[in-house]
């Protein structure tokens, strides 16, 4: 009983862990081929762990890393793995991704990085400790959007609010910045409302947030055993340190998967003007209504977005984190293009040497 799989035979081995009928549909070609399907827990080192319906195995993923880091193989993908036999066995490619979750690397080389694939539900935890940062649950809100996966805003730590007049406040606060998703209170502490966060998290789920937000304690309410570490904050500000065991996609035991991921952890925004779109739906929607189609909303006349902000009905700060985020999201975008641009001059610069040597071993050759 203690397999990871399903003991129903009438459900397939890989059900808990996220296959359905379209995947399925999308292997099929690769079954008549004789490849196993398995999902990616982990990849490290040129090699990834995999989930198969003959249980774990450990695959070479040389065919699987393509120079676009966008592209190489991640945890949640889905693979097509060779039969048993072969030493190594490879992942000779992974099916069509749902949905993915970049994020932009150190300051310096803007390129994406793959995170997470296939993720069905981003789960993005606040903690009610701290003082709330909408600023910050829209940058999250814009990232989960962008991934494809839809949102649900979790504020952690319910019990340490004094009454439910002030979570109910600060709740209804939350869904002003989050148009179109679903937000929580929950205390894993006391287990109040983990069973609707629960209900809620079918297919493949992510947590993000702050350190200190409490995702590992949250995770093991899921989990229903201690699975992460969780380790006390010790400032006051919420700031917790915390170290988290890696354990990257762990099967719910109300069904469904949870990936855990170390670099998910401190995403950042990676072009995502859609998802930052998406958070601010309602501006996105005024907008429609401006007279210029390029309206900036700044001083132009008949402008919807302006006249909302008149009448009250847009809080002057969602339209001010609007623009901050479009405007960070745009400076991304640019330093993204001009490492292109870099990296395209360099191969072209290396190929024109290469050439000029080629020619001259030639000449050399000839005289
Ligand atoms: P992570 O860094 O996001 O993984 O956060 P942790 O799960 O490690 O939690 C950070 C701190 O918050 C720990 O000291 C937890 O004990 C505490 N914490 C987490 N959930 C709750 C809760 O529901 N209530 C209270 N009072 N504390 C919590
Ligand atoms: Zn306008």
């Amino acid at each position: 009983m203690n397999s990871p799989f399903s003991t129903d035979i009438s459900r397939h081995p890989l059900a808990d862990f996220g296959w359905d009928d379209d995947w399925a549909a999308a292997f099929a070609p690769y079954a008549a081929q004789g490849f196993v399907p398995g999902r990616v827990v982990r990849v490290d080192r040129g090699q990834c762990d995999i989930v198969t319906p003959e249980g774990p195995v450990r695959a070479d993923t040389e065919f699987v890393t393509p120079h676009d880091p966008l592209r190489v193989i991640c945890t949640g993908d889905w693979a097509v793995v060779d039969a048993d036999g072969g030493d190594p066995r490879y992942v000779r490619t992974y099916l069509p991704r749902r949905t993915s979750f970049v994020r932009s690397t150190s300051s310096k080389r803007s390129e994406g990085q793959i995170l997470a694939a296939n993720v069905d539900h981003a789960v993005i935890a606040v903690s009610l400790a701290a003082e709330l940062d909408l600023g910050r649950i829209e940058r999250f809100l814009a990232l989960a959007w962008e991934s494809g996966a839809q949102p649900v805003v979790v504020l952690t730590k319910a019990d340490l609010v004094p009454d439910a007049a002030t979570t109910a406040h600060l709740v209804s606060d939350v869904e002003t910045a989050a148009p179109g998703v679903q937000v929580l209170a929950v205390s894993a502490e006391r287990g109040h409302g983990i069973d609707v966060l629960d209900a809620l998290l079918d297919g493949t789920s992510v947590l993000l947030g702050q350190s200190g937000a409490g995702k590992s304690t949250l995770a093991n309410a899921l989990l229903g055993a201690d699975v992460m570490d969780v380790h006390a904050v010790r400032d006051v500000d919420g700031k917790g340190r915390h170290t988290t065991t890696t354990r990257n996609l762990l099967v719910l035991p109300t069904g469904g998967v949870l990936i855990d991921t170390p670099g998910l952890r401190g995403v950042g925004l990676f072009d995502a003007e859609a998802g930052v779109g998406q958070v601010f739906s309602e501006i996105e929607a005024l907008a429609q209504g401006c007279r210029f189609h390029d309206c900036a909303h700044d001083a132009e006349p008949g402008c919807a977005v302006l006249a909302a902000l008149d009448d009250g009905t847009l809080p002057p700060r969602r339209l001010d984190s609007y623009r901050k985020l479009l405007r960070e999201n745009q400076r991304l975008a640019a330093r993204t293009d001009a490492r292109l641009r870099d990296e395209m001059r360099r191969v072209w610069k290396m190929r024109g040497a290469q050439g000029r040597a080629a020619m001259e071993a030639k000449r050399g050759r000839l005289g």
